[in-house]
């Protein structure tokens, strides 16, 4: 019974009103002096009791609603809603007690929204920073792109400033090695005939270790992987790669290896390949540069092949495959003053196949040209490497002998007239004479003329004269000959 009435106010006050009144209807019983059974004093209590529990219902609404809101109230905020508030509809105590516990939850809901706030904040902060250092980060790279940008410019600027392919291959060592700062690579060139790489130029590799020259079957190492795939082969350890060859012996030492291969329009023209002592010692980023170094340096090497072939097609006959006059003319205007320079002689020889009119009339033109080319192979067999024979026109050769004087030139003459002469050619016996035969004329720098036109004249003299004196013979020029005077070696006569 106690606990029941202590676990609600409204029970306390009705005890205590209960109480109080049954007190007052026992003083009004002893103050009557009335007997307790009489009636009177049972409308007394009963008018007290029922006083007592109508003030106590009427307590309900005044102070036990209120409370209960209030408790309601109180446990929302206990259990997190601090956005709740209670309903001040009275401004006694409890009136006033709602009010200030709405205060209090204000406050809270304040202080809560400030914590909200500055968690934000400092998220928003710390967001910030993260932004900050990714752009940084970009900011970094991007500056590294834009140097090797500007790099890459100049290093393709300086790649295609030359047709020549010594010069290029010069300018992509030098740029790679000194503008790109590689320490190690060598620049290889592929020939599609044989199918072989040849390391064409090379940088910074070790002292007495020669690799120029050094050739790659297109199946054989590394190189063989790239080859294959036509793309960017990149060893990180060279000790765990069994196909790498150390340079066919001429390297030790492992490490990383990098092989770029150089693509133009689809054909492989070459490669690049870089070695560094550490395992993995190329990041991506130097990969990616090297190779547009690379697709620059391919296009370089293959514009250089392209006027090195087109150079060669205008200086070559298509005939004989030998020099023609403009190649001779070149060749004459480097070699004449170079032995003005050296008080050096120069001599020169023009030839002509003995009546070639009649050898083509017979057999035709195919057999004809068969007997040009043959001439052609015979004379550059038989002179040194440093002497030109070019097709001056039709069946007349030139040859230039630099360092000759022109009595050893009448003998180099005389033996080109005789390895001419004894040739077997096909069908030459209806030559007159039975074989084919050449006639030939000696010139010879500074002795009879000074000037390219003036030599080759001189020995075109010496030529006619030799037809002249019925073929199949050397002449030599000399100062009288032209004025068709009487000679000194007693064989000009006009
Ligand atoms: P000579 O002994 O006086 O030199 O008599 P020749 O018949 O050799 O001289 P000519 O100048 O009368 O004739 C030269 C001939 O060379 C004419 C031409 O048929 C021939 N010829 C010139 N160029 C070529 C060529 O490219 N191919 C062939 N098959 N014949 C050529
Ligand atoms: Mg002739
Ligand atoms: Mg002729």
């Amino acid at each position: 019974m106690i606990r029941f009435v202590r676990k609600r106010i409204g029970r306390k006050i009705a005890l205590a009103g209960v109480a109080a009144g049954m007190g007052a209807a026992a003083l009004g019983i002893v103050l009557s002096g009335e007997p307790l059974d009489s009636r009177s004093t049972w409308v007394l209590v009963a008018a007290v009791t029922a006083g007592v529990l109508a003030t106590a219902l009427s307590l309900r609404p005044v102070v036990l609603t209120p409370l209960d809101r209030l408790t309601g109230v109180m446990k929302q905020a206990e259990e997190g809603d601090f956005l709740k508030r209670v309903s001040v509809e009275s401004d006694d105590e409890l009136g006033d007690l709602a009010s200030r516990f709405n205060v209090m939850l204000a406050k809270i809901t304040d202080l809560l929204a400030e914590r909200i706030d500055r968690e934000r904040e400092t998220e928003q902060i710390q967001r910030e920073l993260d932004l900050k250092k990714e752009l940084a980060e970009k900011t970094d790279t991007l500056e590294g792109r834009i140097r090797d940008l500007i790099l890459l410019m100049d290093v393709t600027r300086a790649i295609t400033s030359s047709l020549e392919l010594e010069e290029v291959l010069a300018k992509i060592t030098d740029m790679v090695g000194g503008a790109l700062g590689f320490d190690e690579f060598a620049v290889l060139l592929y020939d599609s005939n044989t199918r072989e790489y040849e390391i064409a130029a090379a940088y910074g590799f070790p002292e007495g270790m020669e690799v120029v020259g050094l050739k790659f079957r297109h199946d054989e190492g590394i190189i063989s992987l790239m080859h294959e795939r036509r793309d960017t082969v990149l060893i990180q350890d060279t000790s765990k790669e069994p196909r790498y060859l150390h340079f066919k012996g001429a390297r030790k030492d492992d490490g990383s290896l990098l092989a770029i291969p150089l693509l133009y329009q689809d054909r492989i023209v070459g490669a690049l390949s870089f070695n560094r002592p550490g395992k993995n010692s190329f990041d991506l980023q130097e990969i990616w540069l090297l190779q547009a170094v690379a697709s620059q340096a391919s296009l370089a090497i293959a514009n250089a092949r392209l006027h090195r072939e087109t150079v060669e097609l205008s200086l070559t006959d298509a005939l004989t495959g030998i020099a023609n006059r403009r190649d001779l003319e070149r060749r004459l205007n480097m070699e004449l003053p170079r032995a003005e320079r050296f008080g050096a002689p120069l001599s020169i020889i023009m030839a002509d196949i003995d009546h070639f009119k009649a050898y083509n009339d017979t057999h035709g033109h195919p057999l004809g040209d068969e007997i040009l080319r043959t001439v052609a192979e015979i004379l550059v067999e038989s002179v040194r490497s440093i002497d030109t024979v070019a097709r001056y026109g039709g069946e007349e050769f030139t040859i230039v002998l630099p360092h000759i004087e022109k009595e050893q030139a009448l003998e180099v003459a005389e033996k080109l007239r005789e390895a001419i002469g004894s040739h077997e050619f096909p069908y030459a016996d209806t030559q007159p004479g039975g074989r084919i035969t050449f006639s030939l004329g000696v010139a010879t720098f500074p002795d009879d003329a000074t000037t390219i036109q003036d030599i080759l004249n001189a020995a075109d003299v010496a030529l006619y004269h030799a037809k002249s004196r019925g073929r199949n013979r050397v002449e030599g020029y000399y100062a009288k000959l032209a004025d068709c005077e009487e000679e000194s070696r007693g064989v000009a006569t006009c």
